[in-house]
């Protein structure tokens, strides 16, 4: 089992997009993909058709959650297991979020190894899983921190945009002080999103990141593609939403380079 931590604390970048696209490619190819929804947002959780089926907005933070989920995982020592749910996708699981998460960083504080919660947790998952993609929210908090604790690679989605390179000192630096509890951690890859080939600007961070990163960007590119931001509001990935869209082959490609770099 190899887990990844898709991160980069600014948001909107393209980190919940890829890890519901990467990983229902993966599946596909017939690895066992396990999906780790870390953002009290839960956009990963609606974005695969999870929690559509509960009413969000009726939920007040005095009122127990709906379902189990990532926050009874840290915060009361639930197994894994239990918090599983299939997708429609064969191969691709999900461990659910939900906006409880929201008080979690809180209530971990004084937790004993408050950074190493989620690591712990995952030695439960059953051997037959290959993949775990675990998708941060957009701060380098307490989640983040037990995400790279976890993880063995790192991937980190970049916009094509302007300030694309901007506030990622701070992760590598994040990642270089984990590596102080989880030695096994390294970056795994940057995933270039959203790219446009109609601007100017777009080939140039492309370039500026390759340059940067070096062989550690993946030379698949993920287009900006509207199917792929329609997608999620219909609780489909990409591959059941639209399959014959440039995102749908972007992210196909991705996983195959992924596959050659990592197994
Ligand atoms: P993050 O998880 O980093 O906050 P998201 O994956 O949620 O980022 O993406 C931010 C927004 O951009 C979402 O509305 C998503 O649907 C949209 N989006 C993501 N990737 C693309 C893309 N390649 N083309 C078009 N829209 C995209
Ligand atoms: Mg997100």
């Amino acid at each position: 089992m190899k887990i990844f931590v898709i991160a980069n604390q600014k948001g909107g970048v393209g980190k919940t997009t890829t890890t519901i696209n990467l990983g229902a490619a993966l599946a596909n190819k017939g690895k066992k993909v396990l999906l780790i929804d870390l953002d009290p947002q839960a956009n990963l959780s609606s974005g695969v058709g999870f929690t559509q089926q509960f009413d969000k907005k009726s939920w007040n933070s005095t009122q127990e959650a709906p379902y189990k989920s990532i926050y009874d995982v840290l915060v009361n020592s639930t197994e894994i297991p239990s918090v599983f749910v299939t997708t429609s996708t064969p191969n691709l699981f999900l461990v659910p979020s939900h906006l409880s998460l929201a008080g979690a960083e809180i209530e971990m504080v004084n937790m004993l190894a408050r950074e190493t919660l989620l690591r712990k947790a995952l030695t439960k998952v059953e051997k037959n899983i290959d993949i775990v993609l675990i998708d941060c929210p957009p701060s380098l908090g307490l989640l983040t921190i037990n995400a790279l604790s976890a993880a063995d690679k790192l991937l980190i989605p970049i916009q094509c945009e302007y300030f694309a390179l901007e506030g990622l000192g701070q992760l590598i630096e994040t990642t270089k002080l984990i590596k102080g509890i989880n030695p096994s951690l390294s970056i795994g890859g940057v995933i270039l999103t959203m790219y446009d080939s109609r601007t100017k600007l777009s080939s140039s961070v492309v370039s500026d990141v390759q340059e940067f990163f070096k062989e550690s960007a993946f030379k698949s590119i993920v287009p900006r593609n509207v199917r792929l931001s329609e997608a999620p509001s219909h609780g489909k990935t990409i591959f059941q939403y639209d399959s014959k869209s440039t995102g749908a082959q972007a992210y196909e490609d991705l996983a195959e380079e992924f596959i050659k770099r990592f197994f």
